[in-house]
C-alpha cells in the first residue's frame, strides 16, 4: 500500500518534472523566437544550456562586457551633456558663465560684483549669527 503511494507520488513528481522540462523547453523555444536584444551590441541574448530562460529574459545585455561598455558610454554621454553660456560657449553647469564671459563681465563689473559679494557675505553672516 505504502509502496504504491510512493510509486504514485514518484510518478506524479516525474510527470511534473517532465511537464516542467516540457514547459522549460517550450519557454526556451518561445524565447528563441523573440530573444532579448543586447542594448550594447544589438546581438540576441541567448541562454546557455543550463541557464534558465526566465533568468535570461530579464537580461538587457549579453554579457558583463557589454553591460560595462554600455554603462561607460552612458557615463561619457552624461559627462558630455553640457550647458551653454549666453554667448554659446559650453559650460559645465546650467547658469554658469564660460571663462571668457566670466573674465569679460568680471572686468566690467569687477567692483560691483566684488562689493555685492562682500555685502551679501556680511549680511549672510549677520543673519545666521542672529538666528543662532
Ligand atoms: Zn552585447
Ligand atoms: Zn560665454
Amino acid at each position: 500500500m505504502s509502496r504504491r503511494i510512493m510509486n504514485t507520488k514518484e510518478r506524479a513528481s516525474l510527470a511534473a518534472k517532465a511537464k516542467n522540462i516540457k514547459y522549460a523547453k517550450l519557454r526556451r523555444d518561445a524565447y528563441f523566437l523573440s530573444p532579448n536584444i543586447c542594448k550594447n551590441c544589438g546581438c540576441p541574448i541567448t541562454p546557455s544550456k543550463n541557464q534558465n530562460v526566465c533568468e535570461v529574459n530579464r537580461k538587457v545585455f549579453c554579457n558583463h562586457k557589454c553591460s560595462a561598455e554600455f554603462n561607460n558610454k552612458n557615463r561619457a554621454k552624461k559627462e558630455k551633456a553640457t550647458y551653454s553660456c549666453a554667448c554659446g560657449n559650453k559650460v559645465a553647469k546650467a547658469g554658469n558663465k564660460c571663462k571668457p564671459c566670466t573674465y569679460r563681465y568680471g572686468s566690467i563689473y569687477e567692483n560691483d560684483t566684488k562689493g555685492l559679494l562682500i555685502e551679501r557675505r556680511k549680511y549672510g553672516v549677520k543673519k545666521s549669527s542672529n538666528i543662532l
